[in-house]
């Protein structure tokens, strides 16, 4: 049986989160199993479960995502130093079907991810 996702709960204020930035489109919390010093999800308000499911109808809020990325980023004082990751489904890490950023930062990142 599945119901509403975590980040679902979160954004219906039924689940507790430490939040950063909301706005009318999305919020960002921090991440409850952090991988970097500073660990962010950046997550749009709409329920889309992953980036494969959105359309045209969603070009803007993703856009809106990107733009935001940056700004919380500098307000938690990795602007210009971070890394964004989006998984986009189980074989690419996704745990949560409800469409997220990661913004990772305060530490040196290596490539090719693990
Ligand atoms: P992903 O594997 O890309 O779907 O990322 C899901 C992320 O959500 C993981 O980094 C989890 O640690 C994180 N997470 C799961 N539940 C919560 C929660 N209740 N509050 C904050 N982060 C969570």
């Amino acid at each position: 049986m599945s119901g509403p996702t975590i980040f679902a709960k979160i954004i219906a204020g039924q689940a507790p989160a430490d939040i950063v930035y909301e706005d009318e489109h999305c919020l960002a919390f921090r991440d409850v199993n952090p991988q970097a010093p500073v660990h962010v999800l950046l997550v749009p308000r709409k329920p889309l479960p992953q980036l494969s499911d959105a359309t045209e109808a969603d070009r803007a809020l993703l856009g809106h995502l990107m733009m935001c990325a940056p700004k919380i980023a500098e307000q938690l004082g990795i602007g210009g130093r971070y890394r964004l990751v989006m998984n986009d489904g189980v074989e690419a890490g996704q745990t949560v079907f409800h469409l997220h950023l990661h913004i990772l930062g305060g530490r040196i990142f290596q490539w090719p991810p693990g």
